[in-house]
């Protein structure tokens, strides 16, 4: 393959990049992965900042950094030096130690979140998982064994057994059964629903601030200050998972505060760790209700991953940088608002650096896949929808590319 393809090869990188890594890769096979997904045939040797780099050279303007991961972008110097630092201090006392990191971590997200208490785990569903069973044990204790979960249609919660059965994902429906019990999936959106769904073995209700992998659709204000209400009527916990959208996202540190509730829980995940696996669960410590025992893992809560998180934490409640979120995600939510007016596409949704174009007659697969080939990556949640999440410190210049690039895609297809 020639280097010269993909197109996009001035997407510049902090430090350029130059050698091409295929002493190994050409002699790779896939065949010793279980397929869980389908992949492209690039293999990434690479990534700096906006741009990753494949085995042959090939440069990629990335807007989907890690699924929503890469909150710094790729390879920050920030990660290197914490990694490195910590790494030679202290990896992993275990869970059953107190490690500095792990207590200033801690702290840190109790601060800024208005909660009280944290979790440390290792992956978005893994932290929900802790929340579903907080919730249940809080209501063996104090709510006479309430342990329904009211979760919401086409939402997503992760792929242990009772988050994918919390998930309201019809894909997910017939799988695996039988699966985890006790879990209610309504339409999102609609209070009244909610409402007439509440029995006396109803604990908790369970939901995302935008609904990310059902293609960036937002909770409407009321309803989610309706949900608060019903908790507070029905003695109930609102638990948020703010793993997609959590820590700068949307502009603001967590998604929830924009939306003026409080919750008794709430998730994170993806971007917590700016590319490493870390997630949290926060919690009020009204209804704290662990015995030792209870929750736990041989990973949870390792300085390693913790100093990481702590250091992107900091890094985005710097001055400036969630400005940076919200000019930039206005700039690249107008900029497609246009690309839709130009070709005929649907509406623009979301907030801060988590949006989605409806891409209309077209099918976002295969622009996904054209983009792919031209040097651009992107999402396709839906087989109409193309989702962008970049980095939170982008650029104008990539959201230039990234746009312009699409464009010619469009005008090509219509040619
Ligand atoms: C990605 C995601 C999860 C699952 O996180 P994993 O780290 O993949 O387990 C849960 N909830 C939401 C909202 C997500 O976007």
């Amino acid at each position: 393959m020639s280097s010269s393809l993909p197109t996009m090869q001035n997407a510049s990188p902090t430090q350029p990049y130059t050698s091409t890594d295929t002493t190994c890769t050409n002699t790779l096979s896939t065949d010793y992965l279980i397929p869980v997904a389908p992949r492209p045939e690039q293999i990434f040797v690479a990534g700096q900042g906006h741009t990753l780099i494949d085995q042959h050279g090939c440069h990629y303007l990335d807007m989907v950094q890690g699924w929503a991961v890469n909150t710094l972008g790729h390879s920050p110097v920030l990660i290197q030096q914490v990694l490195a630092e910590q790494s030679a201090k202290l990896l992993n006392p275990g869970p059953g130690f107190y490690n500095k990191p792990m207590l200033e971590l801690a702290q840190l997200l109790c601060l800024h979140s208005g909660l009280d208490q944290a979790f440390f785990a290792n992956s978005g569903a893994e932290a929900n998982e802790g929340a579903i069973k907080l919730a249940r044990k809080w209501g063996q204790k104090y709510r006479q064994g309430a342990f329904k979960i009211i979760t919401f249609k086409d939402s997503f919660h992760g792929r242990t057994l009772a988050t994918m059965s919390a998930t309201g994902k019809a894909a997910f429906e017939s799988l695996f059964e039988p699966k985890v019990s006790g879990f209610i999936h309504l339409p999102f959106n609609d209070l009244t629903a909610v409402e007439q769904a509440i029995d006396n073995q109803t604990v908790a209700i369970m939901l995302e601030p935008i609904q990310g992998e059902a293609g960036v659709i937002p909770a409407q204000q009321a309803f989610v200050k309706g949900l608060e209400q019903l908790c507070h009527q029905h003695n109930l916990l609102l638990i948020i998972d703010e793993v997609q959208t959590g820590i700068g996202r949307t502009g603001q540190l967590f998604a929830h505060q924009a939306l003026g509730v409080n919750p008794h829980i709430m998730t994170l995940g993806k971007g917590l760790g700016g590319g490493v696996p870390i997630s949290a669960m926060l919690i009020d410590s009204e209804i704290s209700c662990f015995d030792y025992g209870d929750q736990g893992g041989t990973f949870n809560g390792n300085p390693l991953m913790c100093a990481v998180a702590l250091a992107v934490v900091n890094a985005v409640l710097e001055k400036d940088f969630m400005a940076n979120v919200k000019a930039r995600g206005y700039e690249l939510a107008h900029a497609l608002q246009q690309l839709s007016q130009r070709h005929g596409l649907g509406e623009v949704r979301g907030q801060g650096l988590l949006l989605a174009i409806n891409t209309g007659k077209h099918n976002a697969q295969k622009l996904a896949e054209q983009a792919l080939a031209a040097g651009l990556l992107i999402n396709a949640p839906r087989p109409d929808t193309l989702r962008f999440m970049p980095a939170l410190n982008l650029g104008s210049q990539q959201i230039h590319q990234a746009v312009d690039c699409l464009d010619q895609l469009l005008a090509g297809e219509c040619a």
